[in-house]
């Protein structure tokens, strides 16, 4: 396969000065040729590109990733494509290249290119240094736009409890802590709420545990629905266990929240799945609010929620305790 007739290259200058039998443009100028016919057949997206940024070559791989298929390339700034904080790191990486004492490669480093129709694409960056005369750069680009879509699908996976789309325990112990930080340093109350399905195990032992499992999907909702808006996260916490950060909430504002959860979840019908009208759940609910340094640790503030879940299930169920 011959490669694409690729017109991202320089047109000859005026010749001057003997090199070789050459004059040094005739030399430069056959130089030049060379790298821009060798570079077309490179799997990387590849720039030639003067000390003061200006392209000289670029492959058909580089036209595609800067989405100029259908534009010259040459003659344009390159730093010109760079998002603004990532032209300084560029220059950074060519002061590396320039000064030619460690190394003649710097990078690669990770920066954000505005392509040509405005689209933003993170990049991988090359830069190493051509020590012919004159010099220039050579800059390979690599496209990280499916690593980063990917690695920000597998984060929000990571997050997510698979079944019911809330948040997981982790980011939950996670976000836990952030607002226990960040409340406690303002003097502003947090209060968290565990809430626990009642005889879950019955309920999955009667209808299967596939509505056992949609009956998990149906209380989720419920939680998110009932919340207020600026509560912080609903998790699922562990199996028929689910939690919510409440910041800036003491104890009464939470067990407002607390009681339109149990009433929501009440009210919740199953006949949409095949279960008869009859078919009803309800929660049992242990709240605890840190309000002015009754509590050590984010995980002593969870723990006096826990406590208070189990009081609310001693207490008979489809109940609310609050620790003191
Ligand atoms: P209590 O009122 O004391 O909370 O009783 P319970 O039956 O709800 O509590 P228990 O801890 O005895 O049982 C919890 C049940 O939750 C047992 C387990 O099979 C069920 N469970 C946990 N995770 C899942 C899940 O992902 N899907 C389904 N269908 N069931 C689950
Ligand atoms: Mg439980
Ligand atoms: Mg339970």
């Amino acid at each position: 396969m011959s490669a694409a007739p690729f017109k991202n290259t320089l047109e000859p200058q005026a010749l001057n000065d003997e090199h070789n039998g050459l004059s040094l443009n005739e030399h430069n100028q056959a130089e030049h040729f060379t790298i821009s016919r060798f570079i077309q057949y490179l799997a990387e997206a590849v720039l030639v590109v003067s000390p003061d940024g200006i392209i000289q070559c670029a492959n058909a791989k580089a036209a595609l990733l800067l989405n100029c298929v259908d534009q010259p390339l040459i003659g344009e700034s390159w730093p010109a494509f760079l998002q603004g904080r990532c032209q300084q790191q560029y220059l950074g990486l060519v002061k590396i290249v320039a000064k030619r004492v460690l190394s003649l490669q710097a990078g690669p480093t990770e920066m954000v290119v505005i392509c040509a129709n405005g689209e933003r694409k993170d990049i991988e960056l090359s830069v190493s240094f051509l020590p012919e005369s004159p010099a220039s750069l050579v800059l390979i680009l690599r496209d990280l736009s499916r690593q980063k879509a990917e690695l920000t699908q597998l984060r929000r996976q990571a997050a997510t409890d698979a079944l019911t789309g809330l948040a997981n325990r982790r980011s939950f112990d996670e976000q836990l802590l952030q607002n226990w930080q960040q409340c406690t340093a303002a003097k502003r109350p947090l209060s968290v709420i565990i809430i626990d399905i009642d005889f879950f195990k019955q309920f999955n032992d009667t209808y299967g545990h596939i509505q056992g499992d949609a009956c998990l999907r149906k209380v989720a909702r419920a939680i998110l629905q009932a919340m207020p808006l600026d509560a912080e996260l609903a998790a699922r916490y562990g199996g028929e266990e689910f939690a919510l950060i409440l910041p800036n909430y003491n104890e009464i504002k939470a067990l407002n929240v607390a009681r339109a959860l149990q009433q929501a979840i009440r009210l919740l019908q199953f006949t949409d799945t095949g279960l008869p009208a009859s078919v009803g759940i309800t929660v049992s609910q242990g709240i605890a609010s840190e309000i002015n340094g009754q509590f050590r640790t984010s995980t002593a503030l969870l723990c006096a929620a826990d406590t208070a879940l189990y009081r609310a299930k001693a207490d008979g169920r489809d109940c609310i305790n609050a620790s003191c």
